[in-house]
């Protein structure tokens, strides 16, 4: 049987659970003037039995940085701001873009991050959405993000900062076209596409072509996507496939500028 949150054990230990992933390792933690001073694995947890992988055992520290979350924050789209925001409105928030991938592109469009009896010490596991969805299949597929037989980062269109725009076009049913930009100067910047074709955005970075910053649909002109966010200096990059992968085709431009 898991022991209950927060149970106080000899010596001043706090029992608790990892939060970091669905395995919920049991934790034991020591605090100091209500300061987190020591987390280890709960020898008496039943999951881990004492152990904790890298997330977890270094959670002591990441719980004193200065700029650590203390609370939800909502991003403005339009200006790249972020605004605190209550837990109930950042839990329904969450509702609410779940609930929209359902409706849009099914229930197979979401998952729980399952993991396996083997990652457990006493084969306890969840079993719910265990394999990828059809969705991250389609994205871990991705010709150009994971090229299979190709090293290394795809050929990517270098796009530059400013008013500028390139022209593209989707010559296939199912292709990506893959951009690069670099930033030098933090701040708002926008990418986005213009033209009469259904495409959809993804940004990812910095300098790492799979880590998704921010993906949009429609938040453009017709159409067209429109991504708005804070960037630090670094190399990004941008995907943009047709909304229909079975059957979309046609020409648009994409650009980025800062705010
Ligand atoms: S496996 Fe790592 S991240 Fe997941 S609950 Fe355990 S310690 Fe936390």
């Amino acid at each position: 049987m898991t022991p209950p949150l927060a149970t106080t054990l000899p010596g001043g230990w706090l029992r608790s659970i990892c939060p970091y992933c669905g395995t919920g390792c049991g934790l034991r933690i020591r605090a100091h003037n209500g300061v987190v001073t020591q987390v280890e694995g709960d020898p008496d947890h039943p999951v881990n039995q004492g152990k904790l992988c890298a997330k977890g055992a270094l959670l002591a520290p990441t719980l004193v940085t200065e700029d650590r979350l203390l609370f939800p924050q909502l991003r403005d789209r339009a200006t790249g701001n972020t605004r605190r925001v209550s837990w109930d409105a950042a839990m329904d928030r969450v509702a609410t873009a779940i609930n929209k991938a359902i409706r849009d592109h099914g229930p197979d469009s979401i998952m729980l991050y399952a993991f396996p009896s083997s990652w457990t010490l006493n084969g306890v596991s969840t079993h719910a959405n265990d394999v990828l969805s059809t969705l991250d299949r389609e994205f871990v597929a991705g010709a150009k993000m994971y090229p299979k037989s190709q090293p290394g980062l795809p050929a990517a269109t270098t796009l530059t900062i400013g008013p500028g725009r390139v022209e593209a076009n989707i010559g296939k049913p199912g292709e990506e076209d893959l951009f690069r930009f670099k930033v030098a100067d933090p701040g708002a910047y926008v990418i986005d596409t213009v033209g009469p074709t259904d495409v959809y955005l993804k940004l990812f970075g910095p300098n790492n072509p799979t880590a998704l910053i921010d993906e949009d649909d429609d938040s453009g002109l017709g159409l067209n996507p429109r991504i708005a966010t804070q960037l630090m200096p670094g190399e990004y990059f941008a995907q943009v496939r047709h909304y229909d992968r079975t059957s979309g085709t046609g020409r648009y431009s994409i650009g980025v500028r800062k705010r």
